[in-house]
Parts: C-alpha cells; structure tokens; sequence
C-alpha cells in the first residue's frame, strides 16, 4: 500500500437543501501522514458527511479539503469500510475486492485479501462467508485501492464482541505494517482508544471540533489497563 497522505480539511460550511440549519461549520483539522484519527461524536452530528466531504464523493460545501496538497475530488479515491459489508451475493470474494475500483487485478485482489487473513477464500461466495469472514472481505476491498487514505465509517457497530476485537487486531496490525492515513468515525470511545493517535471530538449543531486529544501509546502495544485509561480520558473530555 502506499504510505498514507496527509490531509488538510477546512469546511466553512456544509448545509443540506432544504436544511435550515448548517450540519457542518468551522471545521479545520490537519491529519498527519500515515496517522489514525477518530472522529468521535453523537449519531447524526454530520460524522458521515465529513466523510463524504473528504472522499470527494460531496462537493456540495463551502471550504477546501486537500490530500497531499491534491483537492480531495481530485486525488485517488480512498478506500472505505461501512457499517456494513456490503459485499454483492453473487460475486466471489476476489471478485467483491475487484470491485473498489476501476482497473484493481486480480494479483491486487489476491495481496489485500491476503493482509486480512482471506487469501484461501478468495473463489467463495459471500453466503460461504462467516460474518467475520464478510468484514474481512469488506476490509480488504478497502485495501485493494491501495490509495493509502482508509476511511472508516462506524465499522464496529451490530459486531458481536469476538467479531470487534478481531476487528481491532486487524486493523492495528494493517496500521503498524503499512503506515495508510485512517479516518475512523465513530460514536464509541473503545474504537479510539483501541486504534487512534489523535481523537476529534465533535458537538454541537453545526458540528464543530471541540476538543483534541492525543493518544501517545503505539497502537499495536496498548494493553488492557492503557485502553481503560484512554476511554476513561476520552469520556471525560467529551462530557
Ligand atoms: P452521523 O454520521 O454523525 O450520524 P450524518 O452525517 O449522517 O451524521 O448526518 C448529519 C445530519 O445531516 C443529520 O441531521 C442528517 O439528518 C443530515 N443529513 C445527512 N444526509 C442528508 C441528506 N442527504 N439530506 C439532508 N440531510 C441529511
């Protein structure tokens, strides 16, 4: 995978039509290179938006997002991993990864399904998929762009408790070995304790950023006791 890029995110104003109000406003972050960031904040502040914003996919906003000095709806399209799979039942799981882009190869498919432990499933079908089969194949599509910018959309959400920690492992272990830029939306303050190096913390209606923190532990080497501390430190400030 490329080595992740750095973001500059400014968003003077992002409103719906129709919407009386601003869902986004002020909103200025810098994401180092290669760095995870959560963005943590209530169901329904605007944390998908931004999201969107940043993908490229939403144009619709006043302010600029560049990515690598590159306006976001320019540069290569990042990967992304939903809530839900998403995979589609009738293609195989190499064929679900071919799937994040034009042009990904079959060689492509086959390395990022590899990086999520799926390389000898590559000829089955989603239904021939555990759950946790099927969040690794999402995984890997998201990889397969090999765009170095992963973002991540509540992917821990409706997971048994089995499913999130195999999550974590996987996603921590992708971060330490190939350094991408990840942007991880989430509500739960496990997530970033779990994965972040810096924590967003978004409120109010327009959503702002209201606080920073940086998580300073090595991803991959927080116990138990350092990720207590870390929520424990995240609810605080968010309260
Ligand atoms: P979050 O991801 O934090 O749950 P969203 O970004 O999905 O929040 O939504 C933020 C706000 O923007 C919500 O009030 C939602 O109703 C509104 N919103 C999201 N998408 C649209 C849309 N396509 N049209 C109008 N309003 C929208």
């Amino acid at each position: 995978m490329a080595s992740g890029p750095g973001l500059k995110i400014s968003i003077d104003e992002k409103r719906y039509p129709g919407s009386t109000a601003p869902t986004l406003s002020g909103f200025k972050a810098e994401i180092a290179p290669g760095s995870v960031t959560a963005i943590l904040g209530p169901s329904g502040i605007g944390k998908s938006t931004l999201l969107r914003i940043i993908a490229g996919i939403d144009r619709d906003y006043s302010g600029h997002v560049t990515i690598n000095g590159q306006p976001a709806a320019e540069a290569a399209p990042p990967g992304f991993l939903f809530q839900d799979p998403r995979l589609l039942p009738w293609l195989t799981a190499l064929d679900n990864v071919r799937t994040a882009g034009v042009g990904v190869s079959i060689e492509q498919a086959i390395v990022a399904l590899g990086k999520t432990g799926l390389a000898g499933q590559a000829s089955l079908y989603p239904h021939q998929l555990s759950g946790g089969m099927q969040r690794r194949a999402a995984l890997a599509r998201a990889l397969a762009l090999n765009a170095g910018l992963l973002l991540l959309d509540e992917p821990f959400v409706s997971l048994d408790r089995a499913l999130v920690e195999e999550m974590y492992n996987l996603i921590a272990s992708i971060a330490a070995s190939d350094g991408p830029t990840m942007l991880l939306v989430t509500h739960m303050a496990e997530d970033a304790a779990r994965l972040a190096n810096n924590v967003l913390i978004l409120s109010g209606r327009p959503a702002t950023i209201t606080d920073q923190l940086t998580l300073s532990a090595p991803i991959a080497e927080r116990d138990s006791n350092a990720i207590a501390r870390y929520v424990e430190m995240i609810e605080t400030t968010r309260d």
